[in-house]
């Protein structure tokens, strides 16, 4: 009996792993003619300075809806379209669209960031720093309010392209951050060595926070000075409670961004987040006014 009950499992999980063998060939095969069709978007979530609440910028973030299987979520597509390389020109619509957007924002020519994940492959390709000049030339974004999100497993597998091209993208004025720092193992000596703005911190080493007396927060607190010590910016990923802020407040993190300030936001929605936000805060509109 017991037996039959493991073959079973057997089966089931044969069947398990042919469905997503079949979803996942069913999502490559559509994924080119998705891009045409223009089944993708990008959502943008706020990114606050802890301190004093002022909004800094936005993550992009892109999503796929497909015209039978729905919204499908990053997680699900973005694998997929890595192993298969269509990162490559996909990271380039997304770059190219965020640019576009965050040119138009209401604060346009204030000091609003925009960031956007990159993928390894990207920054491997050839034509990457070409193409990023072009997009900002033509999209008219001073390039120093584009952040690119590398995450910490990429610094890791080409430390030296890595780092050329880094040092490619600071020269055009553009700034770099560390996306899920603390998930991999990136040395001392690797972070100093690179070009790097800002630390993400990942969501895993925030949700512990919760609990301001667990041990987590040592582990934050030593990230944190190590920004300090590098001159470096810090970003706590998906901040969900009030009691996250207070500790990140107290351990003197920069920026914020997670459910607690909002979900990411559309196109539209981005606007109308930063036109109310621009009124309740005067200071922001100002410095639009005085083309700052
Ligand atoms: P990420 O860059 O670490 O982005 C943060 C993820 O955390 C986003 O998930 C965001 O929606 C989610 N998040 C933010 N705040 C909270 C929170 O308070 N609670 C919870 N539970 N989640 C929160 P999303 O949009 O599903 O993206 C997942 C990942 O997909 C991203 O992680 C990023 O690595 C990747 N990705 C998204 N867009 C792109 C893209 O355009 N290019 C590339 N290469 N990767 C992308
Ligand atoms: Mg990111
Ligand atoms: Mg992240
Ligand atoms: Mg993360």
């Amino acid at each position: 009996e017991a037996k039959a009950a493991g073959k079973d499992r057997v089966a089931v999980f044969q069947a398990f792993m042919r469905s997503r063998l079949v979803e996942k060939m069913r999502l490559i095969n559509c994924f080119p003619e998705s891009m045409r069709r223009g089944e993708f978007f990008l959502e943008y979530q706020p990114q606050v300075a802890l301190a004093s609440g002022q909004l800094e910028g936005f993550e992009a973030l892109v999503r796929w809806r497909h015209p039978t299987l729905g919204l499908i979520g990053p997680d699900r597509f973005i694998p997929l379209a890595e192993e298969t390389r269509l990162i490559v020109p996909l990271g380039r619509w997304v770059l190219r669209t965020a640019c576009f957007q965050a040119a138009r924002w209401p604060a346009g020519d204030s000091q609003l960031s925009v960031s956007v994940n990159i993928s390894g492959w990207q920054l491997q390709d050839e034509g990457f720093v070409d193409s990023v000049t072009e997009i900002i030339a033509a999209s008219g974004l001073r390039p120093d309010r584009l952040v690119i999100e590398i995450t910490e497993s990429v610094l890791l597998t080409n430390p030296t392209l890595t780092a050329t091209v880094l040092g490619e993208l600071k020269a055009l004025g553009i700034r770099v951050a560390i996306d899920d720092f603390g998930t991999g193992y990136s040395s001392l000596s690797q972070l100093r060595q690179l070009p790097v703005d800002v630390i993400k911190i990942d969501k895993s080493f925030i949700d512990p926070l919760v609990d301001p007396s667990s041990e987590g927060a040592a582990i934050v607190a030593m990230i944190l000075r190590l920004g300090v010590d590098l001159k470096l910016a810090t970003t706590a990923e998906g901040i969900e409670h009030q009691s996250q802020w207070d500790v990140l407040v107290g351990l003197g993190c920069s920026t914020a961004q997670g459910y607690l300030i909002s979900v990411p936001l559309g196109a539209a929605a981005t606007e109308r987040f930063i036109a109310a936000r621009l009124r309740v805060r005067p200071e922001l509109a100002a410095g639009v006014r005085a083309g700052r």
